[in-house]
């Protein structure tokens, strides 16, 4: 075969990729170590995609290659060599691969990275940035790579970190796989000294399920911890091997280790971490669990094998049954993988339930970081009874905003009698604590589920039931439910009832309102649920919760209010006043005021008032008239 003439191309790395070396290469890390992580993970990842070739049946260049990882070095020539028999790079991957930024969240990425002054730690796994952490330690590195694509010839990738990089065709001997030589800064000259290197593979790659030799010596224990016994492990093998698999410094807040036979074989080991890491949102897709059948990595991160409300969940699955020749495209139609599945998201719900009846305050801890990400699970139908029993809120009986009650408790607290679970939906505790809806509920002593997130909304109104009890919003209930029940407090009605003639003039008034209001309302009716208040505005039983018009008026743009019932306390000074206005004339203007000023702040309180000019109008020259009569009445 004729030799071919190499070549030597020079490219200019993209913008973000300069970027991101620019303050790698100038910053001072301490824990610059991490980037030997980084590369015997990306060798590991070459081992693992290899490996999973050869199962299934595809073509591969040296094939009786050993899987393995060789670490050399020459602490005089300050140079570290990593090889790796994966299956290497062709020209245009190390183009592409090595010349740009996986992940969408590059900018955020960058940012915390300027922030985060010494430790990089946690930022740099986090990102699938990890080959240029390399250039933290290194003044020049050359990759030599062979692709497991037969025809494709050995390629050198060369640079110093700066701006460029060099690649061309080589003609050696290279087998299959890639070779990472480092010439180390004079300050990092100690990663080619071997008690730094072993002691810098022990704590991070530890678990690598490929041999890793320093020197022809192996370095790493190779166990699947999850199909050791469990009284065999101990808690620090579980959180070492917890942080190697989450780039978590911190230990997991749960662990959660199962082996199944019957009917179907497999263990898994989940962890539950401390601190929810999608805190803003660029996260999102990097979630799963990784799968192995028989000890082979077929996919890292699945996303089928739990749903994503448990994404929180990082953790590891191996199992006997799965052929390992599966290809990741038809897992999802694989009946015993979808067996898995489902039994994976049991084992954790029933983990949780425990968690929360004998450890409550541990799983409110749970609730706060999680409890956001849980939330998204209202249309699991499947587990809706557990899913229900581990859903948390905080209620009108709680002493504070951040004190939480489940529903089998609300339930376990409510009054004979009461047919249903009663929610308010608003900004805040104190918010709540104002609305007007909520007066029949004190008086009764009915208690009362408070919900802050918009979310809740869609939950409520998708699992519309606990047990038999249905939701009712507190704004939409027909009141003949509640009305009977006893009072827990006295009503403070300090007003005599009205006799037969008040009775039919307020009849009246009540259609005088309603004519005033016209079409804006269905209806005008006296109130059975205000005590402090004078007027009230209340969905139609059947309609949606005034919470739930708002979120859809926010997505939809759609500004129309749906009707309401408007009601009137009878017994409120305002309105005793009204009254005896109404009676002496029946058509004065200061009527129409105060009724449409009570009917607009009836809005404005649920958040659905489009326009507040003419409310705002209205009270203004309402004060100045009462500024009037109060200086009259003052003498001033
Ligand atoms: P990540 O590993 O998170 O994708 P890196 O910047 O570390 O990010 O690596 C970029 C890509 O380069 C990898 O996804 C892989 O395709 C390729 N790569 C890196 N190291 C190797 C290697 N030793 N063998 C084969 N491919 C590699």
């Amino acid at each position: 075969m004729a030799q071919k003439q190499s070549t030597t191309e020079k490219h200019e790395f993209k913008a973000e990729i300069k970027q991101l070396l620019d303050i790698l290469v100038h910053s001072l890390y301490t824990s610059r170590e991490i980037f030997l992580r980084e590369l015997i993970s990306n060798a590991s990842d070459a081992l693992d995609k290899i490996r999973f070739e050869s199962t299934k049946g595809t073509e591969i260049a040296d094939k009786e290659l050993p899987l393995e990882i060789k670490i050399n070095f020459d602490e005089k020539k300050k140079l570290l060599t990593i090889t790796d028999t994966g299956i290497g790079m062709t020209k245009d991957e190390l183009i592409n691969n090595i010349g740009t930024i996986a992940k969408s969240g590059s900018a955020e990425f960058l940012k915390q990275l300027k922030e985060s002054k010494t430790d990089v730690t946690n930022i740099i796994g986090k990102f699938g940035v990890g080959f240029y952490s390399v250039f933290m330690v290194a003044e020049e590195v050359v990759i030599k790579s062979k692709s497991f694509k037969s025809e494709s010839p050995a390629i050198e990738w060369k640079s110093d970190g700066l701006g460029n990089y060099e690649i061309k065709e080589i003609n050696e001997d290279l087998k299959r796989g890639t070779i990472i030589e480092i010439h180390l800064k004079e300050d990092a000259k100690e990663f080619a000294e071997k008690y730094k290197i072993e002691s810098t593979i022990k704590r991070h790659s530890n678990f690598i399920s490929f041999p890793i030799y320093l020197e022809n010596e192996k370095v790493n224990t190779i166990t699947a911890l999850w199909r050791e016994p469990k009284s065999k492990i101990k808690k620090e093998e579980y959180t070492e091997f917890y942080k190697f698999l989450s780039f978590d410094s911190e230990e997991p807040m749960d662990t959660i280790h199962v082996s199944v036979d019957a009917p179907i074989q497999f263990s898994c080991l989940l962890f539950i971490p401390k601190k929810n890491f999608d805190l803003f949102g660029f996260n999102r897709e990097d979630y799963g669990l990784d799968l192995y059948v028989r000890r082979v990595l077929i996919q890292h991160k699945n996303k089928g094998l739990l749903p994503e409300y448990l994404s929180f969940v990082k953790g590891v699955v191996d199992s006997e049954d799965l052929p390992l020749n599966i290809s990741r495209e038809t897992l999802q139609e694989n009946a015993i993988f979808a067996k898995i599945a489902s039994s994976i998201t049991n084992q954790v719900l029933s983990y949780l339930l425990k968690k929360g009846k004998d450890e409550p305050e541990k799983y409110a801890e749970f609730w706060k970081e999680h409890g956001k990400v849980f939330k998204l699970g209202y249309s699991d139908y499947t587990n809706m009874d557990k899913y229900t029993q581990l859903l948390r809120f905080n209620s009108s009986t709680s002493n504070n905003a951040d004190e939480l009650t489940g529903l089998e408790d609300y339930t376990s607290r409510i009054k004979d009698g009461q047919k249903e679970i009663y929610y308010a939906f608003g900004n805040s505790r104190d918010a709540i604590a104002l609305d007007p809806h909520l007066e029949i509920f004190r008086q009764k002593g009915i208690e009362v589920l408070y919900l802050y997130d918009p979310i809740d909304e869609f939950l409520i109104s998708s699992i519309r039931k606990f047990k038999d009890f249905d939701f009712k919003s507190v704004d939409s209930t027909e009141l003949n439910k509640i009305e009977k029940l006893n009072d827990v407090t006295e009503k403070g009605n300090k007003f005599e009832n009205l006799d037969k003639d008040d009775e039919k003039q307020f009849d009246s008034l009540l259609a005088k309102i309603k004519e005033i209001l016209g079409d804006r309302i269905t209806d005008v009716k006296e109130s059975k649920r205000l005590s402090d208040s004078p007027a009230c505005v209340v969905n139609p039983d059947d309609s949606m919760s005034a919470s739930m018009q708002k979120i859809l008026r926010l997505t939809n743009k759609d500004l129309s209010v749906q009707k309401k019932v408007f009601e009137i306390n009878k017994n409120h000074k305002l309105i005793r006043n009204l009254l005896k206005i109404f009676k002496s004339n029946s058509k004065d203007e200061y009527i129409y005021n105060v009724v449409e000023e009570l009917y607009e702040s009836a809005l404005l309180l649920e958040g659905s008032l489009n326009d507040p000019y003419k409310l705002v109008k209205r009270i203004n020259q309402m004060l100045e008239q009462s500024s009037e009569w109060y200086t009259e009445v003052k003498k001033l």
